[in-house]
């Protein structure tokens, strides 16, 4: 089967023919993907940067694809066979069960994560094998493609739920990639009083959550977004989601909250930040870490999804057939489109 593969510790991806995985082992099941996103961890990937390369070496070749959503059609032993034909969207943050956080039960706290796409063989494939326990049931009237934007989503709430996010609250959001256009999505969904994305150079993304009714778009590098900002932003946000991985958009962040408000940082810099402590201590503001997704996560974003598929569709800009990869990498390499799919 055709498979987009990472084969070596350098720079580049792979379209190859590999064998179709075999039956499922214990615990598992074989599923036929109907769509997987690209996410900037496969761009990454593409370009080998040095996190990456520090903890897949070893995991090579793999074939990439952790955004995915299918159809269950076989199980293994200690299954339910009544799971074949089942849709279905993978939660790629597959633990050991070996570790000395795994033997505790604390999967999410996992030191040898055997991540779908980055360790184990992911899903920019045909088929994919992955633990049962790791997938959950797509609503029905969730169309399977939707099911691809659940991994991304559940980071965005993810990123809300360590922010306290509560009805009502008044948000911004840095960083219109797929990831902060998901939490803003969410964030409307779930009842914020107000969203604001912030973006730089991104009209086409920005463009996107204006079609979908997010008023509050601000891209700094047109005249007049500071001052708007300045007026949107009031007496300040309660909450700051930052999806931009830059680091010099952490203290941005911060200027834009109200007295004791919360920045959570979900991007992750290569570099360190520069914080004005001084306004940090001030305005007695919090900045807190968002990463390891819990199953909550993904519950609340499957509940979303299944409340209002439409108003999250809009998020996916662009298909390709796998045959396609190259073509579909290029254009995410631009920054320019929402979600990105590719179709085996
Ligand atoms: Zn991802
Ligand atoms: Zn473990």
């Amino acid at each position: 089967m055709l498979s987009l593969r990472k084969l070596e510790a350098a720079g580049g991806l792979s379209l190859v023919e590999v064998p179709e995985p075999g039956s499922p082992g214990p615990g598992e099941v074989l599923v036929r993907v109907a769509a997987t996103g690209i996410c900037g961890t496969d761009l990454s990937v593409d370009r080998w940067t040095a996190s990456y390369a520090g903890f897949m070496g070893k995991a090579l070749p793999v074939t990439l694809g952790h955004e995915t959503a299918g159809r269950i059609v076989a199980v293994g032993a200690g299954v339910d066979p009544a799971r074949i034909g089942c849709a279905i969207v993978v939660d790629p943050a597959v633990a050991c069960r070996r570790c000395a956080r795994c033997r505790e039960g604390d999967f999410i706290g996992c030191l040898d994560r055997q991540a779908v796409g980055l360790i184990r063989d992911g899903a920019f494939a045909p088929l994919l094998l992955a633990p049962d326990d790791y997938c959950y049931d797509l609503p029905d009237g969730v169309p399977l493609e939707l099911g691809a934007l659940a991994e991304p989503l559940s980071v965005g709430a993810h990123a809300l739920a360590v922010g306290g996010f509560t009805v009502g609250m008044r948000i911004a959001v840095l960083g219109p990639g797929p990831i902060g256009q998901g939490v803003a999505a969410l964030a409307r969904h779930l009842g914020a009083a107000q969203v604001a994305v912030i973006g730089l150079k991104d009209a086409p993304r920005l463009d996107v959550l204006r079609a979908m009714g997010i008023g509050d778009c601000f891209d700094m590098a047109e005249p007049g977004a500071a001052e708007a900002l300045a007026q949107a932003r009031g007496e300040g946000f309660d909450l700051v989601v930052e999806a931009a991985g830059v680091p010099e958009v952490i203290d941005q962040g911060l200027a834009l909250l109200r007295p004791q408000g919360v920045l959570v940082v979900a991007g992750m810099p290569e570099r360190p930040a520069s914080v004005d402590i001084m306004r940090l201590v001030k305005y007695r503001l919090e900045i807190r870490g968002a990463s390891r997704v819990p199953p909550s996560a993904w519950q609340m974003v499957l509940k979303a999804l299944a409340e209002a598929p439409d108003s999250f569709a809009p998020l996916v800009t662009h298909r390709f057939p796998l045959a396609q990869a190259d073509a579909a990498f290029r254009l995410c390499h631009g920054r320019t489109p929402s979600k990105v799919l590719l179709l085996p």
